[in-house]
């Protein structure tokens, strides 16, 4: 079978070969085996369901929400010489009517309708009389409320299969690949895990970078002057920001256009004509930008803020390297970039989607925060499971030394607890850093013994430290429009000092070696310093004590 599906990929679509998980998807089609893929958008699901359709006999049903790209795809297949039509709002009743007979003649190898269709008994009873062996159910994510674009007339499509009396098999497609998401569309359409095939999502040639902690408009100033040559995309989370980065590019003489919903269609297109034709070199831009552009030498995406979930990230930053040259996705973190998300979140329309948003907001945040190869954290979050390193990115180049924060972590983890788990990572960072504000003494917590533990940070980078335990699964964020913070199973075995907890960018290490004379002399000032057991030991400070002491140095 598989040897047949090549030799018609060749010959009518002229590529020499399937690309990863194209071939097990449609193996798995042909067996008759309902099933779902799921493959970034441009991973190349079409094929899923048109190779499959030219080997089977009769016509092949393809449900798409997307009335614009049916006639795109229709038109190509046409041009390729595969029979095809669709049926949509945009064709009169006898257009409509001359498809159908065509169908019914045994004329078409793939039709195209829209989901609303089905709501038509009559149009469903037509259908029944078509031979159909195969209904594809494109863009699948739809049919699941947990799904980013929920759509009620999706919820019919699991019950197409009953009209005929010989069941077609069904294949839907999606790029969303949340667990939420897959299990629904699988309960809902009755698909087994073994048919389910996740593929595509890693893209070697991008190189990921996490920055915590930069001046991001100096950065950013560095690096698109450094690169003058490249296009790229700068994405930001508001409108405001966007002017302001596209203000400061525009003063230092850069070929700089932006785009938001702020601005006029007219000026909008004429922004991204301009940048497709490579007149403009940089797009300052929001996530308005973006959605159907096919630019393919893009050298880098920087996102200037964090974006709201790991789903629009990677749609975003995907778009560097298309044309699969190295290419750069940077993204500028600060954590005043998650207030601005959840300001956002919570403006949201339907308000029983923000635990949901929530919860795909506290995953991004531990991107940035994880000290994990930062590609693998990526496909490990679209279901594919991956074991080798990058090797490029700013995880996998950090040579800084991993530093045992056992103890630090530890004590994090006793003030929550004692804290009862109530509360939320400001007022957990202000008790272990000894702050006296009016909160603190409210609750008495200025009398817990874990109060002023880790006074050698500040707030913030205690903050951050949270943030990395939380991303290290030792703590966990509640959903609720407050979210609270507990301890997980795994923050049990670091208290009960099962297990180590070691850092790589903790902001709070230098290394020292033992033979330096500060050494000692921390070792004095500080009576609990961690000390790193490899060699050389390494001491753990702050930054502001680290100046301190450095200008007392004996
Ligand atoms: P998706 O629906 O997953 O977003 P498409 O099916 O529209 O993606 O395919 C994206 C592009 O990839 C198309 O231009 C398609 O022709 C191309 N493509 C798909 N499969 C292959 C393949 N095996 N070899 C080469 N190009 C492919
Ligand atoms: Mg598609
Ligand atoms: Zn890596």
């Amino acid at each position: 079978m598989i040897q047949k599906a090549t030799e018609l990929l060749q010959q009518y679509f002229g590529y020499p070969s399937f690309r990863e998980g194209q071939q097990q998807a449609i193996a798995s089609v042909l067996a008759g085996n309902d099933t779902l893929v799921i493959m970034p958008t441009g991973g190349g699901k079409s094929l899923c369901y048109q190779v499959p359709a030219l080997t089977l006999p009769g016509t092949t049903l393809v449900i798409s929400p997307l009335i614009s790209l049916m006639k795109d795809q229709v038109d190509m297949l046409q041009a390729s010489g595969i029979n095809a039509a669709f049926i949509n709002s945009s064709l009169s009743y006898e257009e409509a009517e001359a498809v159908l007979y065509k169908a019914r003649m045994g004329e078409l190898k793939l039709l195209y309708i829209a989901p609303e269709r089905l709501e038509n008994e009559a149009f469903c009873m037509t259908l029944a009389h078509l031979q159909v062996p195969l209904i594809a159910i494109d863009e699948a994510h739809c049919i699941s409320q947990w799904g980013h674009d929920f759509r009620p007339s999706y919820r019919i499509v699991n019950r197409i299969k009953d009209l005929w009396t010989v069941s077609p098999t069904i294949v839907a497609l999606t790029a969303t690949a949340t667990p939420h998401v897959r299990q629904d569309i699988c309960n809902l359409l009755d698909i087994t895990e073994e048919h389910t095939f996740i593929t595509g999502f890693s893209r070697p040639n991008l190189t990921f970078s996490v920055l915590r902690g930069e001046n991001r408009d100096q950065y950013i100033m560095n690096y698109v002057g450094n690169n003058k040559q490249d296009a790229g995309i700068i994405y930001c989370a508001t409108r405001k920001a966007v002017e302001h980065i596209y203000t400061l590019l525009l003063k230092k003489g850069i070929k700089v256009g932006k785009y938001h919903g702020g601005l006029g269609d007219e000026e909008r297109t004429n922004m991204q004509q301009k940048f497709l034709d490579d007149e403009l070199v940089v797009m300052v831009a929001t996530n308005a930008f973006g959605m159907g552009i096919n630019k393919t030498n893009v050298r880098y995406v920087i996102h200037y803020q964090m974006p709201r979930n790991m789903e629009s990230y990677y749609q975003e930053a995907g778009r560097a390297g298309r044309d699969g040259l190295p290419s750069d996705c940077i993204l500028l973190y600060s954590s005043s970039d998650e207030q601005t998300q959840r300001f956002l979140i919570d403006q949201a329309q339907d308000r029983t989607r923000i635990p949901l948003e929530l919860t795909k907001l506290q995953e991004m945040i531990d991107y940035c925060h994880t000290e994990d190869c930062l590609q693998n954290y990526i496909t490990r979050y679209f279901g594919e499971e991956t074991m080798v390193l990058c090797g490029k990115c700013n995880r996998c180049i950090d040579d800084r030394p991993q530093i045992d924060m056992t103890v630090e972590a530890q004590k994090v983890l006793s003030c929550v607890v004692r804290m009862g788990q109530k509360f939320g990572k400001v007022l957990i960072s202000q008790v272990l850093a000894g702050s006296n504000n009016k909160k603190v003494q409210e609750f008495g917590f200025n009398k817990l013994p874990t109060y002023g533990v880790l006074k050698e940070m500040n707030a913030k980078e205690i903050a951050h430290f949270i943030e990395f335990c939380i991303a290290e699964k030792l703590l966990a964020v509640s959903n609720g429009q407050f979210p609270t913070i507990f301890m997980t199973e795994q923050g049990k075995e670091v208290l009960m000092g099962k297990r180590k907890v070691l850092r790589r960018s903790a902001p709070v290490v230098k290394a020292i070696s033992d033979e330096d004379p500060l050494f000692e002399h921390l070792r004095n000032i500080r009576k609990e310093i961690s000390t790193n057991e490899g060699v050389p030991p390494y001491v753990v400070f702050s930054d502001k004590t680290l100046k301190e002491l450095s200008a007392k140095r004996p």
